[in-house]
């Protein structure tokens, strides 16, 4: 194994990367777009698929928080590219506005409904909070269709939808607290102030969940959780077709066909909603098959694409995803940061050294392992290592 980094402790940036502060990665600058509303027009993805190829090396991925990245990019060549991306209106003018405009947006919303105007509102509200420093992973969704479809997605606050009422909910807590469409960008503004009151980001650092379990709700939680959506699969919805991507990772030629369907969206599950009711052809890059095993893997980028990975990681995952049980999870992840599914997943390889993994049930890639140094081909010779004492 080539190109794997050699220690088990990642390094921790503590701030998600941006289009105007990209991440260097093995294969480039890795340059991510928060889309507005999470979607692209026709125009604005083909053009992104264009601008892919020109400045980077032509993949793109849609990540855990429904933002798409541009891999590949030279450090040289990024100015221009950011430059295009800002006159296709995908790229804030101030990188201190776009680490605070993270704010993921359930994908199935229509114009002029109350997701649109809440997500308008609080993308605003946020523009001139100019005060609110908040750690550079803190994250926002709006989350009000019928039933949330966001929880399994890291938040720290989320907009809801309880009965026929809104709800703030702080991450980790039991319970919410009643708003109104009016009140609720101004109060997930205060709820964010409260979160830095209360000690929730020491040195800039910090999450909502760990903050809640250390002290419980906030003092305005009171009212109940709504339960949440079944799981998302591809079938066709009101707002178009969900597609699979293997990996969230997509082709730029497969990105500029699947456009000329219809505007694109992004969501967290490693699917792109397509705006329209055609069928779609297959493409190399797309899952169309609901019973296609890779919808029961996820894997981050790994050796050599990631300079933090220990070993590999999409192979293994392609190799082992027919046999993930029925229902069941299995997440590979190159190092114990877990960037591909931050949560805890039914089953969760983490490699340790080059092919070499440890093997965690239900639990997050950092947690305690179930099984220690199993090896790339013990694995793929013994796949039922997997769910042995499941
Ligand atoms: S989890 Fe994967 S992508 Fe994230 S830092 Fe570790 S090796 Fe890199």
């Amino acid at each position: 194994m080539t190109g794997a980094a050699t220690s088990m402790t990642p390094k921790v940036y503590g701030w998600c990367p941006g289009a105007l502060r990209p991440m260097m990665s093995g294969d480039g600058l890795v340059v991510r777009i928060r889309a507005p509303l999470g979607r692209l027009s026709v125009e604005q993805a083909q053009a992104v698929a264009e601008l892919s190829e020109r400045y980077g090396n032509g993949i793109l991925d849609v990540s855990a928080r429904a933002n798409l990245q541009l891999r590949g990019v030279t450090v040289d060549q990024h100015p221009a590219l950011i430059t295009a991306l800002q006159d296709l209106g995908l790229v804030d003018n101030d990188a201190a506005i776009e680490a605070r405009r993270n704010v993921l947006v359930a994908p199935f919303w229509s114009a002029g409904d109350e997701t649109h105007i809440l997500t308008q509102r609080l993308n605003s509200g946020l523009l001139q909070a100019t005060d609110l420093t908040l750690p550079g992973k803190f994250g926002f969704a709006v989350d009000t269709g019928p039933a949330p479809v966001l929880r399994d997605t890291a938040a720290d606050i989320r907009i809801e939808r309880n009965g026929n009422g809104f709800v703030l909910v702080a991450d980790g807590a039991e319970t919410s607290q009643s708003v109104t469409l009016d009140s609720a960008a101004d109060e997930a503004l205060i709820l964010a102030r409260w979160f830095l009151a209360q000690g929730g980001a020491p040195n800039g650092h910090g999450r909502m969940r760990p903050l809640i379990a250390r002290r419980g709700p906030p003092p305005a939680h009171g009212a109940p959780l709504a339960a949440p959506a079944p799981q998302q699969h591809l079938i066709q919805t009101a707002t178009g077709r969900l597609i699979g991507l293997e990996f969230g990772q997509i082709t730029a030629t497969d990105f500029a066909t699947l456009a000329s369907y219809g505007p694109l969206r992004l969501t967290p599950w490693r699917m792109l909603l397509v705006e329209t009711t055609d069928n779609i052809v297959p493409l190399p890059s797309l899952i169309l098959d609901a019973t296609d095993p890779r919808l029961q893997v996820s894997a981050c980028t790994g050796a050599p694409g990631c300079l933090q990975a220990l070993s590999s990681t999409r192979a293994l995952a392609r190799d082992l995803a027919p046999y993930v049980p029925p229902g069941s999870k299995l997440h590979v992840s190159g190092c114990t940061k877990g960037c591909a599914h931050p949560g805890a997943s039914p089953l969760t390889l983490t490699a340790t050294a080059p092919d070499t993994y440890h093997l965690i049930q239900g639990g997050t890639a950092a947690d305690q392992p179930a099984q220690k140094n199993l090896s790339a081909d013990q694995l793929r010779t013994s796949p039922d290592i997997l769910t042995k004492g499941c």
